[in-house]
């Protein structure tokens, strides 16, 4: 993205319903009782509704034109028939949805009743991605997953005979138990019922997740103690990539594949900081101030952009419009964000893109801290494209934080972090 205008919104919406929790799940989802998502429902339709005179408040721009979707979770697939069809008819009145736009939802294997599946299919749904995570089933029951790998081949039969055939599987390296042979095996299965996109993630050990708790109380419940050591996990996802990459699912970025064609074009948005707008608990957007209003003198050559993120308390958002959290993002702060989220995509960063956008002068400080990483051999550089190299997409954290700060401490702080809450 560049710091134009563009005429195209991505709309997220976060579908918080579980199931059940997984062990490893560091995300704002919970098991509530059915009898809330209606609820939850009409307030996702009461924020929809609301969204422009909301950036007209908060001085942003709010393309009506919108060319992809995404339900993402939560289980969006968990809503009943008449739920999603409710949300989409208000998505439609509310913005101008293309009609070759990308629409995808997030499935649980087992957890999409016929009647939802019509509905979705109704509701232009053509895009599916399925939270499979190990092919071997009992990784998959250990970990809290509900299915098994013949509930994944007949969801996936289901929802090709329903006409989606656009599909993702995820998969995670470093679930409790899992060996090389047992990667192998998830990974033959995954290419076995060639689907077009796969996305491989490395186990995340935070707080936030049961698992990753006791992995850092260094514990036993969850098998923690058989969770793989990270060398191992390094050597599952280098085998993915490879494995991948001999059946036609290209990397194209550090988690993702795709055949040609089928990348997640949702998903290349956020990498590429194209505007998005999130609705619904624990959603983010990303959105510019229309051209001079906000920037000053030395900022001229760049708008603003202005990150959101709602609560994250169903609580609190089940009770009515709450105030986003928000914080203006400054020239400055985008220029890293163009070098951490760009790095991400295996396409890489172009040099004569960033100069046009920020301007030789914020450029140049970058090229030390490239130099010592090409020579670190984190990075490559063919003299106008650079790129992770495959030590680097494995440390990828690593590089991103060289890129945190690169101008002094005093002016990233003071200009990324610009608290302002919308009322
Ligand atoms: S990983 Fe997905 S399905 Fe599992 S609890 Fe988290 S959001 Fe729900």
């Amino acid at each position: 993205m560049t710091g134009t205008t563009e005429n195209a919104l991505g709309l997220y919406l976060s579908i918080p319903f579980c199931r059940s929790k997984c062990t490893y799940c560091n995300f704002a989802s919970g098991v509530y009782p059915a009898s809330q998502h209606a609820r939850y429902v009409d307030r996702l339709i009461e924020d929809l509704r609301s969204a422009a005179e909301w950036a007209a408040t908060a001085d942003v721009e709010l393309p009506r034109r919108v060319d992809t979707i995404y339900l993402g979770g939560g289980t969006p697939s968990l809503l009943a028939p008449d739920l999603v069809a409710r949300l989409f008819a208000a998505i439609h009145g509310v913005f101008m949805v293309d009609p070759d736009a990308e629409i995808t939802m997030e499935c649980a294997p087992g957890q999409l009743s016929d009647s939802t599946l019509d509905a979705m299919a109704a509701a232009g749904v053509n895009r599916v991605s399925l939270g499979v995570q190990s092919f071997v089933d009992r990784e998959a029951h250990e970990s809290g997953r509900l299915h098994d790998r013949a509930t994944v081949e007949q969801d996936l039969r289901r929802l090709r005979q329903a006409g989606i055939t656009n599909l993702n599987v995820d998969l995670i390296a470093g679930l409790a138990g899992q060996t090389f042979m047992s990667w192998e095996h998830s990974l033959s299965a995954l290419i076995d019922f060639g689907v077009p996109h796969a996305s491989i993630y490395m186990l995340e050990v935070d707080e936030d997740s049961r698992l990753g708790r006791e992995l850092l109380a260094g514990g036993a419940r969850y098998r923690a103690e058989l969770v793989p050591t990270d060398d191992a996990i390094a050597r599952m996802y280098d085998r993915a990539i490879e494995r991948l990459s001999d059946a036609g699912l290209d990397q194209y970025e550090i988690s993702n594949f795709s055949a040609p064609g089928f990348h997640s074009r949702h998903n290349v948005r956020y990498w590429q900081r194209r505007p998005y707008l999130g609705i619904g608990l624990d959603a983010s957007s990303a959105l510019r101030a229309p051209a001079p209003s906000i920037a000053t003198e030395t900022e001229s050559a760049s708008q603003l952009l202005l990150r959101a993120t709602t609560t994250d308390s169903f609580a609190a958002y089940l009770a009515g419009p709450q105030p986003a959290e928000t914080a203006w993002l400054s020239p400055a702060c985008q220029y890293e964000e163009a070098w951490f989220l760009g790095l991400r995509l295996n396409m890489g960063v172009s040099m004569a893109a960033l100069e046009d956008e920020f301007g030789r002068g914020m450029v140049e400080p970058a090229l030390k801290t490239v130099t010592r990483m090409i020579e670190a051999g984190l990075l490559s550089s063919d003299g106008e494209t650079v790129r992770l190299t495959a030590q680097g997409r494995l440390l990828s954290n690593e590089v991103f934080q060289e890129f945190l700060g690169l101008e002094s401490e005093e002016r990233s702080t003071a200009r990324c972090q610009i608290p302002y809450v919308n009322s």
